[in-house]
């Protein structure tokens, strides 16, 4: 059956603006840049939408599908959009359920859970975490992608060894049907009444029963017989139930992939969270070995068992991940100890054994503490997009990515498409779950060559013939069928069964609106290649999306990392028709420290900006540059802060100062809940005259202290503690003149300005060994100067300067004089790290938690969300003040949870931020403030 070709109005607003009527003005959108933003999802696909709707209830999800199935509109329900096949892509309605993102009830006795479907994996298990439970399927891209995708893809992932894929661990689902109608999808005994009754109201249903008895012969024979299988709709399971009294309707819905009903909340069944875990790598020499030891390793019960071939090694590094230049193949094993009694360590020794009957090529690699066992699973999860970064024109391609054989032919198999590739002259990487005989097969093409292009598809066909002929395999084992294998769906299982999913189709969905083109058609796959995206460096993975605190407040693709490369990267942009998201991005850089593909979206949004500077900002920047007037300026406000900063004042000023502030942004405030700093009468400079050098003189430390704006101008006892610090450490630095590192002037596109600034800062800090900062804004800005004078003369010198950025907490770690500090009170005090991102953007994350863990009287405590963003993002709280405070909130919690009386980080920024969002919840301190204050007391001082 080919997708029905449904008859669709022009593209205009007019469905937008209908169901705007229905839902509401902030659920609907259908502006360029939204339209550009959902046009992808992370598979080789491009299709644009005309509406996307954002619903927030059930009754928004009954109003768009009735709306759609009346007018024949295509309707797609999206989550994350991480899937690898173009399922949530259409040309008609794109449903995004990501505001439905809560768990609406927990037993923890009987281990189930009421979840919506717009809930991130990462997110339902950090939750659960915290009731010792945990989802067992878990898909490598669990940091982004939300429970509705899962549940219609049927998602599994690396320990789907133990805990099975989604199908297995539903009890039930609330379902949207067609017709509007609620559907309450669980596995219902034949003889209870309510399945009759079912039966009765529910068509689709009875037909579905009554295909299912008719053909039971079909479906026997046909049933996949690998352990793992996501393609077309899973007759086998219902045919599973009904021979064991039951109608098992989740089995139908899980992995239907949006083209039968629309899923508002799911049951799952929940595991324990294993008691511990050991993560081990092993190297192999041969890959015949790795067949071989398979079976013995899965004697020990693994949770997970993993494999990456030598070409996947090849590509994503050796050197860099520490994989031995000869190993034809690496094991990534993980083991669960279910209770305190279980010996690890005996397990692990167990495991060395099996391998050591193999040639390795180096002692297996074990890590049982989670921060190793994260590092070891790290470029595993990132493997596909990380493919990126191998060519600028050959990319990763998913077309044969999910195929299943027998567990026990899985070297044979790769050793297949190791021939097979090698006979195309294509670079390949094969890795998977090797455990379920599932391979991931990625081959790196440039399909806007001709020659490449007829490779993928001469692959296409011949690789998934082959796994169904000769291995008697699946030809997708959990990503689903989507677009890319719609095609293949009925070569797999000839066309009387297909002919079955057919009529279940359009039983549930006569009138074809629902995913259209999704696993019951037969479109060639090369139907809406993205040609003109997959020449480009992002891989559309989304994993940027999950960091992105514009994408964590809004839950909306235009307002996202992933949205905005695509829209600021598209052929019909201009700053005027995406002017909303280009301002809205915070700039803090969290983006471009996930980004697997090294893209980094900030820079390109920065970009956008310097070709409209902000006028009103420009102003500003000028006045400040001019140091003295400024500075004037701001000690006649610090003079009278005691009175504009009183609440009554402070609400005046923020009526005074919003004409002026709109020139900013529309936005733009003063907030009268801003908690200002106090501003310095006396600023740094004018505190230590003794440490100022004399104009043109040479340097006399080896070490300046790059104080940058904040610790000069606030009375905050940031730069004091710097100062202190250093002198502690028997340095007494200088203060070289200097100008705002740049990064506020940047954020506003005065890119010149910027660079003024710079010229100034790379001639005064020339000649210094190391160049201390103290803000984390400064300390990443400085450090990418090189980027800011790209191809430019000053670009060396700022490789030099680069170099000998060190942020205070780095310069302690690695400082040999280690100070005296008080002996530890009888009681301590419980402290947390926010971890700044542009601090995390620089590499600088493990040295502030370990000064603070090293502290006495301070107990460190990990607080969740530590290396997420605050939102303050050093004007962010002026720009957007509301959208600030929505992403502090997150925040807010976490530092509740951690039972933190204060909290610790290393940037001033960030500091008004979480005195801002915090709310007197906890104390706000700077690393270096709670270091001096551990040196004073050692002293008595
Ligand atoms: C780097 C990377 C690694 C990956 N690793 C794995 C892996 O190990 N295992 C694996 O299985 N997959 C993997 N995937 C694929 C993908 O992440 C999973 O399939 C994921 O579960 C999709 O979830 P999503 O929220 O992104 O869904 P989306 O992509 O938004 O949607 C997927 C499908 O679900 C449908 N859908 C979404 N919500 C609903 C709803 N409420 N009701 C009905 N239908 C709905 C959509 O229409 C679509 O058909 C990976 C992807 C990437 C980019
Ligand atoms: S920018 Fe990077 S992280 Fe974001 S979607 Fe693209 S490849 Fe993935
Ligand atoms: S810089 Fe921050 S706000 Fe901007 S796109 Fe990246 S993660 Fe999102």
């Amino acid at each position: 059956m080919t997708a029905p070709t449904l008859i669709l109005p022009k593209r205009s607003h007019a469905i937008a603006s209908d169901l705007r009527a229905v839902i509401g003005v902030d659920k609907v959108k259908d502006d360029y840049s939204t339209l550009t933003a959902y046009a992808v999802d992370a598979s080789i696909y491009r299709m644009a939408p005309q509406a996307v709707v954002l619903v927030e209830s059930e009754e928004d999800i009954v109003a768009t599908v009735r709306y759609a199935v009346e007018r024949g509109i295509p309707l797609t329900p999206r989550a994350a959009g991480t899937n690898l096949t173009g399922s949530a892509i259409g040309s008609g309605i794109i449903l995004d359920v990501s505001r439905l993102n809560r768990i609406l009830e927990l037993n923890r006795e009987e281990r189930w859970a009421r979840v919506q479907p717009g809930i991130v994996l990462a997110e339902l298990n950090k939750q659960l975490g915290r009731h010792g439970l945990l989802f067992g399927p878990d898909p490598s891209s669990s940091d982004m992608c939300k429970l509705g995708g899962m549940l219609a893809n049927n998602s599994s992932g690396p320990h789907t060894l133990r805990y099975g894929a989604v199908k297995d661990n539903v009890e039930a689902l609330r379902v949207c049907l067609q017709s509007g109608e609620w559907l309450d999808a669980r596995a219902y005994r034949l003889d209870d009444p309510v399945c009759a009754d079912l039966l009765k109201s529910h068509r689709p249903l009875h037909d579905v029963r009554s295909l299912l008895q008719d053909h039971a012969a079909v479906i026997a024979q046909k049933r996949p017989t690998v352990s793992k299988n996501s393609c077309g709709y899973n007759l086998f399971g219902l045919a599973d139930g009904l021979a064991r009294g039951y109608f098992d309707l989740p089995k139908l819905f899980v992995g239907s992939e949006g083209t039968l009903g629309l899923f508002s909340e799911a049951t799952i069944r929940l595991v324990e969270k294993p008691h511990a875990t050991l993560t081990a790598l092993i190297h192999f020499h041969r890959l015949e070995d790795v067949g071989e030891a398979v079976p013995t390793l899965l004697e020990l019960s693994p949770s997970a068992l993993e494999v990456m071939d030598a070409n996947t090694l090849n590509l994503i590094g050796r050197v860099k991940h520490g994989i031995p230049a000869e190993a034809a193949a690496t094991l990534l094993v993980e083991l669960d100890a279910d209770g305190a009694q279980t010996d690890r360590r005996a397990q692990a020794e167990r495991m060395i054994e099996i391998c050591r009957r193999y040639r390795l090529t180096s002692d297996p690699v074990i890590a049982f503490d989670p921060e190793q066992r994260e590092q070891l699973w790290k470029a595993r999860k990132a493997l596909y997009p990380t493919l990126y970064r191998f060519d600028s024109r050959k990319k990763p391609i998913n077309f044969v990515d999910d195929v299943v054989v027998p567990a026990e032919r899985i070297s044979e198999l790769i050793r297949y498409l190791e021939g097979f590739f090698a006979g195309q002259r294509v670079p390949v990487a094969i890795f998977g779950h090797i455990g379920n005989g599932n391979a991931h097969i990625i081959p790196l093409l440039d399909v806007n060559d001709q020659d490449d292009f007829q490779k993928m598809v001469q692959g296409y066909h011949e690789i998934h013939q082959t796994v169904l002929g000769r291995f008697g395999g699946s030809i997708c084992g959990e990503h689903g069928d989507g677009r890319v294998r719609a095609e293949y769906v009925k070569t797999m299982f000839g066309q009387e069964l297909y002919d079955l999913f057919v009529r279940v189709k359009q039983s549930f969905d006569p009138s074809g609106v629902l995913n259209p083109g999704i696993k019951i058609s037969d479109r060639p796959f090369t139907d809406h290649i993205d040609y003109e995206r997959l020449s480009k460096p992002c891989a559309t993975c989304a994993k940027c999306n999950a960091v992105c605190p514009v994408y964590d407040v809004f839950q909306s693709e235009d307002m996202s990392s992933r949205g905005w490369f695509e829209i600021v990267t598209d052929k019909h942009y201009s700053y005027l028709n995406s002017k909303r998201v280009v301002e809205a991005c915070l700039n803090c850089k969290s983006c471009r420290t996930a980004c697997p593909a090294g893209v980094d979206v900030s820079q390109l949004i920065l970009d956008r900006r310097a070709e409209h500077p902000n006028k009103m900002a420009g102003a500003i920047f000028h006045f400040h540059a001019q140091s003295e007037r400024f500075e004037r300026f701001l000690k006649f406000l610090a003079r009278y802060q005691p009175i504009w900063d009183r609440p009554v004042m402070r609400r005046v000023l923020d009526r005074l100062t919003k004409p002026f502030m709109r020139g900013l942004a529309e936005t733009a405030r003063l907030s009268p809940q801003l908690v200002l700093p106090r501003l310095a009468r006396r600023h740094l400079r004018d505190r230590y005259p003794e440490l100022i050098p004399e104009a043109k003189q040479r340097p006399r430390s080896p070490v300046a202290y790059f104080h940058g704006c904040a610790a000069s101008y606030f009375d905050d006892g940031v730069g004091d503690a710097v100062i202190a610090v250093l002198r502690k450490h028997g340095v007494e630095p200088d203060l070289p003149p200097q100008r705002c590192s740049g990064t506020p002037i940047e954020t506003y596109g005065h890119r010149a300005l910027a660079k003024e600034g710079a010229r100034v800062n790379l001639s005064s800090m020339a000649g210094y060994d190391k160049v201390v900062t103290g803000c984390a804004s400064c300390t990443l800005m400085l450090k990418d100067y090189p980027t800011l004078f790209a191809g430019e003369p000053e670009q060396e010198a700022a490789r030099v300067l680069a170099k000998r950025v060190t942020h205070i907490s780095e310069f302690v770690s690695q400082s040999p004089v280690k100070p005296a500090m008080a002996s530890p009170p009888p009681t301590k005090c419980k402290v947390a790290y926010h971890s700044s991102c542009h601090l995390r953007a620089a590499g600088v994350t493990k040295e502030p938690r370990a000064i603070l863990a090293g502290l006495p009287g301070v107990e460190y405590v990990e607080m969740p969300d530590a290396d997420r963003c605050a939102g303050g993002a050093g004007t962010y709280l002026v720009k957007d003040f509301d959208t600030s405070q929505r992403i502090v909130e997150r925040k807010r919690l976490a530092v509740e949870q951690s039972g933190a009386a204060v909290v610790v980080t290393s940037c001033p920024a960030c500091m008004i931020q979480l005195r801002t969002g915090l709310q007197g919840a906890a104390e706000v301190k700077h690393v270096a403030q709670l270091l001096q204050e551990a040196y004073d007391a050692a002293d008595g001082s």
